[in-house]
This record gives structure tokens, C-alpha cells and sequence, in this order.
């Protein structure tokens, strides 16, 4: 069993942008520049905005955070998007989701610029990238084939099958994993809630991505000899016992399966890093794009 070390991967990412940040500075250009918008205050939320930004320091980035009270209204944020895309100094921005339960998510997705919309959300970018055409690839699965590339694993003609058809994940990597080029050209079976003996799909898989947000979900008995595990999962569960009063899980019951897998991504420091990276390295595009 190998490990599919993201937090490493992610790092030598994230090295690689800083010193092109570092060209950009030595001629005089402007350094990226990335927004985050965030909305009341999830626990969850806070914490990967929070890393995101600490992230844009470390590699040299301007960044800016805005933090809105939870009873913003939908005409508020709308502003907020309308301003972050008239602003010229930012060159990307995300809004973090999910959103309190009176704002309409797609409202304000499609309000954003796709020029600037670095998390690869907004129906342009989805449908570029669905086409096999330059975008912004959302960062999640985006991380996914990095992973799978810096690692060689083989996907050619490999069943790829993926737990979960969200937008955000389980949709997207699909439709990469199928498309032409590295870590690509694989057989993919996207299955979801409504799957019928989903076991069936998972123990002929050569390679699984499970993005379903179950603890442990993933059982040895689900998986044959040699799997490639690719857990996206995080959920956290409450514990006492931590200082935090809780830790992070992903949806693969790790002892079990990982002793059958031929590589595995660790819950944390498996996709999480890697989403992260190239959100950053989304940004760095989005920077180039405009310079030309
Ligand atoms: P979501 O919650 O929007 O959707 C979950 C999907 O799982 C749905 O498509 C549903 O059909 C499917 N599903 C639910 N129960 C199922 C079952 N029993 N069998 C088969 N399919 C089932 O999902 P999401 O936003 O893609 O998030 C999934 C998980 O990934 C969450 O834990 C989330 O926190 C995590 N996540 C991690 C990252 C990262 O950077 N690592 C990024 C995004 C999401």
C-alpha cells in the first residue's frame, strides 16, 4: 500500500507558484491577487477560508478577506460579487459555500465573472471544461488529476468509479477522468444516492473516488485486491476527547481498506491540501490571463 501523500504534493505546488510569484516581482508586475467572500460563520467554512488566505501569504499572493454576518441578504452579496468584479485589482475571487439558506446559491454563481471565477463554478467555465476547452478546472477534482498525474498512476482504460454526482466534485472529476490526457482515458461509472447495490460498481473498480460525506462509508469488503482510493470526504465528528471537540474523517474506513489498496489518499492530507494548491494555482492563471 502506497499513500497518496497531497500535503507533499500540494507543498511542491505551492513552491512552484511561489517562485514564479517571485518573477512576476522581479519584473515589475503586478502579484495575483485572490478575494474570498464568506458568509455567517460555519465552522468548517472558517476553517478553509482561513487556510486559504494564510496560504496566498506564505507564496506571496495579495489576498482579501470578506467576512459577511449571516443575515446578509441575497441583494447584498449580489453587490458585494458586483463590486469584486469591477475591481480590477483582483484577479479571482470565491464565495464560499455553502450559503445560509435564504440566498440562492446559482443566483449568485452566475453573478459571478467567469473571467474571475477561479473555483470553476460558473456555467461558462463548467461547460468549457466540459468541453475539453482552457478554464478554470474546479480546484477539488482539479486536485484529484494532479494527484493521479504527479503520482503516474495508470488510468488509461482503468474503471474509474465515482460515489457522488455533486457539482462541486463527484460531476466534475467524471467527466475529466473520461476525457483524452493524463490521468485520464479512463471507463467511468458515476453512481449517487439513487444507486442500486452499489457494491457491485465498487468491487470491479480499478480506481474509486468517493465523494459522499459518510464516515467510514467505504468498507474492505467493498473494494477488490490493489484499488487506487481516492477519499474527498471530509466529515467532522464529534469527540470530546479532542481539543477541537471533534476530528476529521473521510467516507473510507482507512484500516480496513487501505491494507487492499495499492495507493490511498490519508483523510487529512490526501485531496484537502491538493484543493487548495490549485485554487492558488487557478488564481496565478487568472492573473496571467489579464496581464496578457
Ligand atoms: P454533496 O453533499 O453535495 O453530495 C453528496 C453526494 O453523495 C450526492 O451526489 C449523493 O447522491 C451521494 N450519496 C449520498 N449517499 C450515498 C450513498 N449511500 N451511496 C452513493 N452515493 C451517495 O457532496 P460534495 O459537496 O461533493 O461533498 C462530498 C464530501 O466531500 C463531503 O464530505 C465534503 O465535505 C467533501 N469535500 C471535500 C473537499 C476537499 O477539498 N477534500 C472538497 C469538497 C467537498
Amino acid at each position: 500500500m502506497n499513500i497518496l501523500d497531497g500535503k507533499k504534493i500540494a507543498n511542491q505546488i505551492k513552491e512552484e507558484i511561489a517562485v514564479e510569484v517571485a518573477q512576476i516581482q522581479t519584473r515589475g508586475e503586478k502579484v495575483p491577487h485572490l478575494a474570498a467572500v464568506l458568509v455567517g460563520n460555519d465552522g468548517a467554512s472558517l476553517t478553509y477560508v482561513g487556510s486559504k488566505v494564510r496560504s496566498c501569504k506564505k507564496i506571496g499572493f495579495e489576498s482579501t478577506l470578506i467576512h459577511l454576518p449571516e443575515d446578509t441578504t441575497e441583494a447584498v452579496l449580489l453587490q458585494q460579487v458586483a463590486d469584486l468584479n469591477a475591481n480590477s485589482d483582483i484577479d479571482g475571487y470565491i464565495v464560499q459555500l455553502p450559503l445560509p439558506k435564504h440566498i440562492d446559491e446559482e443566483k449568485i454563481l452566475m453573478a459571478v465573472d467567469p473571467d474571475k471565477d477561479v473555483d470553476g463554478f460558473h456555467p461558462t467555465n463548467f461547460g468549457k471544461m466540459a468541453l475539453d476547452m482552457e478554464t478554470f478546472i474546479p480546484a477539488t477534482p482539479f486536485g484529484i488529476m494532479e494527484l493521479l498525474r504527479r503520482y503516474d498512476i495508470e488510468t488509461e482504460g482503468k474503471h474509474t468509479v465515482v460515489i457522488g454526482r455533486s457539482h462541486i466534485v463527484g460531476r466534475p472529476i467524471s467527466i475529466l477522468m473520461s476525457q483524452k490526457g493524463k490521468a485520464a482515458n479512463a471507463t467511468v461509472t458515476i453512481t449517487h444516492s439513487r444507486t442500486k447495490d452499489l457494491q457491485e460498481f465498487t468491487k470491479q473498480a480499478d480506481i474509486i473516488v468517493s465523494a459522499l460525506g459518510v464516515p467510514d462509508f467505504l468498507k474492505a469488503t467493498m473494494v477488490k485486491e490493489g484499488v487506487v482510493i481516492i477519499d474527498v470526504g471530509i466529515t467532522r465528528v464529534p469527540d470530546a476527547t479532542k481539543e477541537r471537540g471533534y476530528y476529521i474523517t473521510g467516507d473510507v474506513d482507512f484500516e480496513e481498506v487501505a491494507p487492499k489498496a495499492s495507493y490511498i489518499t490519508p483523510v487529512p492530507g490526501g485531496v484537502g491540501p491538493m484543493t487548495i494548491a490549485m485554487l492558488l494555482k487557478n488564481t496565478l492563471l487568472a492573473r496571467k490571463r489579464r496581464q496578457d
